[in-house]
């Protein structure tokens, strides 16, 4: 038996794994204990990896239909021949549809950001501009406000915050290795914690305040928290003159908001999300850190 030291792919957080093989077979998956992404942990899907690997159903060559569609007869071919028949059907498309006819839709796998700016460009000498992806629905639109705000995307500090403020964002579901490990560790110390999610999810039930906005009203919640920091007082008056611009436009915005139409839009209660923003604003270092909750409506940039 060996153990080799290497890293999921599972997600983007490339987890440090320990593989115990024996015969040339995976007999163990472990989370590897001195890396710095995991400290030993793993998520059900890093245990399950050893699939990708001896799951009988994985595609290991390619296949071409020859029966009708869902008869579930398909022929083995080889690369080549794989290859050379694809030319042959883009080349078809290609004449009688034109070349726009052929549209891409791609995932996005961890680990093949190279491989998908190669088929970007083969759509791009092909000549179609039909690239799509589900970007739109997961992260872009909140790296671009934050690009637009700070210039980068940046990575939340839970390590040294006395208040995390996690809105849209389910990490005892979706990040168990990292960020909710690292969560629950600030929680033990003492770190406040509100969440803000239309479901009481696992992360909310850890929660010392948990806001429950009806789902597309984040916006009029962000605002309404915005206005009560802003008209209490409550921000880094430093911070604000030596880092931000528009601020005078922001207040003369907030003024026009009415705290109980934001009760009425969102279904948070006023005392509610003015608690929220009292423990956000008096517990500082505090961090934000929205997920892909907010993505699934049309003013996230807005909101973010
Ligand atoms: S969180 Fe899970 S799927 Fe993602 S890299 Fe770590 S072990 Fe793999």
């Amino acid at each position: 038996m060996e153990t080799i030291k290497t890293i999921c792919q599972g997600c983007y957080f490339y987890c440090g794994l320990d593989v115990t093989r024996d015969k040339g077979r995976i007999v163990r998956i472990e989370g590897m204990k001195e890396h710095p992404v995991n400290h030993g942990t793993i998520c059900p899907k890093g245990i399950a990896s050893q699939q990708l690997v001896t799951d009988k159903s994985r595609l290991q060559y390619p296949l071409h239909r020859i029966g009708p569609r869902g008869s579930g007869e398909w022929k083995k071919l080889s690369w080549d021949d794989a290859l050379d028949l694809l030319a042959e059907k883009f080349a078809e498309t290609k004449e009688q549809y034109g070349s726009e006819a052929l549209f891409y839709h791609r995932g996005h796998a961890p680990g093949w950001v190279t491989t998908m700016n190669y088929v970007t460009r083969f759509m791009n000498t092909f000549g179609s501009p039909n690239v799509l992806t589900h970007a739109h629905l997961c992260f872009t639109p909140r790296a671009i406000a934050h690009v637009a705000t700070y210039g980068a995307v940046p990575e939340a500090d839970f390590d040294h915050a006395k208040c995390i403020f996690l809105w849209g964002f389910n990490p005892v579901n979706t990040s168990l290795t990292n960020y909710a490990r690292r969560i629950m560790d600030a929680r033990a110390r003492g770190t406040k914690l509100i969440v803000v999610d239309p479901r009481f999810t696992k992360t909310a039930a850890k929660a010392d305040l948990w806001l429950q906005p009806l789902p597309g009203t984040d916006l009029a919640l962000a605002m309404g928290i915005n206005k009560v920091i802003v008209d209490e007082h409550l921000y880094d008056e430093k911070f604000v003159r030596d880092w931000t611009i528009g601020f005078e436009q922001l207040r003369e915005h907030l003024a026009t908001i009415d705290l109980d139409e934001v009760a009425r839009l969102t279904g948070v209660p006023v005392e509610r999300f003015t608690r929220a923003a009292r423990m956000f604003a008096e517990n500082a270092p505090a961090v934000l850190k929205e997920g892909n909750g907010l993505d699934q409506q049309a003013n996230v940039s807005q909101t973010v």
